[in-house]
């Protein structure tokens, strides 16, 4: 058994005459946070959308749980419970709370049934418990804050062995966005492995275990977050990205 959860060999992938994606290899091993940076338009959201099946690469392979899920269709690989949370939360806004979590578990809700999804509905809520104050309320009236908390939790709902997570802080206060980044480091100590996509550099780094740095759709430098975290390029690169 090869210990990546999550393995990219040479990916690329252009919009017509825009590449995006330029021979991108990267792993992540079962249990860890890996933070992927780089400034707008590096292509850290494309490369999301590729692992998450919404667009194909035109060379290079994916593979998750040692099967290649290159040419699979995105509802197979959320079978596979690889969640992908996209940029700008898109929870359904005219539903409440509490059907969006249980939207969240369509993917099994025949299999597990009414009462396993209760549960595991208790079990977000005792993650996030505003939620549960709130879980009669439409999902568009909650703050950016709560909706990026109930984006998170309708994911953890699909029980994700491994989630994407594209920009959970954006447009978020700084109060709130330590607050996102200290949820999402209790979700590894759930057992959940994690791809994040973060502006918060500083941030992120100081909860992920390791990092990739993105530049015109190419990795230029990976590490050990603690050690990027003091790297003199990464520092001038992002220097004014805020420290949380
Ligand atoms: P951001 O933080 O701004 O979302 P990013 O690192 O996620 O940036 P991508 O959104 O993946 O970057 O964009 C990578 C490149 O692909 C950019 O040059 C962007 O303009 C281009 N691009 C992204 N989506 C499309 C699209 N739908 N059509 C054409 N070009 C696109």
């Amino acid at each position: 058994m090869n210990e990546h959860l999550l393995e990219l060999k040479g990916v690329s992938y252009s919009y017509g005459q825009i590449q995006a994606l330029h021979n991108v290899s990267l792993h992540v091993k079962k249990g860890e946070i890996v933070a992927l940076l780089g400034a707008n338009g590096a292509g850290k959201t494309t490369l999301l959308h590729a692992i998450s099946g919404l667009i194909k690469p035109s060379t290079g392979e994916i593979f998750y749980k040692n099967d290649n899920i290159t040419p699979m269709e995105p509802e197979g690989i959320v079978g596979k419970r690889l969640i992908h949370v996209p940029e700008h939360r898109q929870i359904f806004s005219t539903l409440t709370v509490y059907d969006n979590l249980n939207l969240g578990a369509y993917s099994h809700y025949k299999k597990s049934g009414k009462k396993v999804i209760n549960e595991d509905i208790e079990k977000v809520f005792e993650l996030f418990p505003v939620l549960k104050e709130r879980k009669e309320q439409l999902g568009g009236t909650l703050s950016g804050g709560q909706q990026q908390m109930l984006a998170i939790a309708r994911a953890m709902m699909a029980k994700p062995d491994l989630l994407l997570l594209d920009e959970p802080s954006l447009g978020l206060a700084p109060l709130l966005v330590k607050e996102v980044l200290n949820y999402v480091k209790s979700l590894r100590d759930l057992g959940v492995t994690v791809l994040l996509i973060e502006q918060n550099v500083m941030g992120s780094l100081k909860i992920a275990d390791r990092a990739y740095v993105m530049t015109h759709g190419t990795i230029k430098k990976e590490g050990l977050a603690n050690e990027l975290l003091q790297d003199k390029e990464v520092k001038e690169a992002f220097l004014g990205s805020t420290v949380v």
